[in-house]
């Protein structure tokens, strides 16, 4: 798991080039010397630049979709306590009676949704995320945007009131090395519950406030409910629970 995205574009990246060597050596230098020569292109040169153009086009595909395809918030690697050292505890029998079964999955036992599973993946209003287990808010709806892979995407996390340096959420104690290549679990700092992971592959989405962040918090809609700003004047409170599913489908279909 440690690094199944990296293995998956490497296994790509063989598909389309049979070789590493393949891509670095016969076509890479015809590419130089039809830059250097470009006033006599002859057809076999035009073949070798088109050749690598197609390459670098299909390894820059296979890198994103290597990233996409498997950077999905994994079911929790870490080992350390969802209780230890947290303000807000309960017993695991006093977890179940407050959450649903799909919310304790998630945040109690570390588990992950089916993608486009959430309705808060579609969810688009201006608002905060807060966590289902104890109602910290954790992400500010002006930090989401659409990641594709059918998980609620954020560039950041809501800061402390308490203490603007902390954010609300927690994330693994892991190796730098290991951060960039797998990515890192994320917690409810206040109550422990697992809420996704952190991936450092921000730059994939140009356009979006995770170009700025270099980051993407992939995060299970159970494990949050969604308060939008705009309430009604009656009082009472709008909310959306997480572990509700979409009213249609909101897998993107594709047309061949
Ligand atoms: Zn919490």
């Amino acid at each position: 798991m440690a690094s199944s995205s990296t293995i998956i574009s490497f296994f790509l990246f063989i598909f389309f080039f049979g070789s590493v060597d393949s891509f670095f050596t016969p076509a890479a230098s015809s590419w130089g010397r039809l830059q250097s020569t470009s006033l006599a292109v002859s057809p076999q040169d035009d073949w070798n630049a088109k050749n690598v153009m197609f390459r670098r086009e299909m390894m820059q595909k296979s890198l994103t979709f290597g990233a996409l395809l498997t950077a999905s918030p994994a079911y929790a690697r870490s080992a350390k306590s969802r209780t230890t050292g947290y303000d807000v505890q309960h017993t695991e029998a006093e977890w179940a009676q407050m959450l649903s079964p799909q919310q304790s999955f998630i945040l109690r036992q570390g588990g992950t949704e089916s993608p486009y599973s959430s309705i808060l993946e579609g969810e688009d209003r201006a608002g905060l995320f807060v966590c289902a287990g104890c109602g910290t808010p954790l992400f500010n709806s002006k930090e989401k945007f659409h990641s594709g892979t059918g998980w609620p995407s954020y560039a950041a996390p809501t800061m402390s009131k308490s203490n603007p340096d902390v954010s609300n959420v927690e994330m693994e104690d892991v190796s730098t090395f290991q951060y960039q290549l797998a990515g890192a679990e994320v917690r409810c700092r206040t109550c422990g519950g697992h809420l996704g992971d952190v991936f450092a592959d921000g730059f994939l989405f140009p356009g979006t406030p995770a170009f700025a962040t270099g980051k993407r918090y992939c995060i299970d809609g159970g494990a949050l409910i969604f308060v939008p700003n705009n309430q009604s004047a009656d009082g009472e409170l709008e909310f959306v629970r997480g572990d509700l599913p979409p009213a249609k489908s909101a897998r993107p279909v594709f047309q061949g």
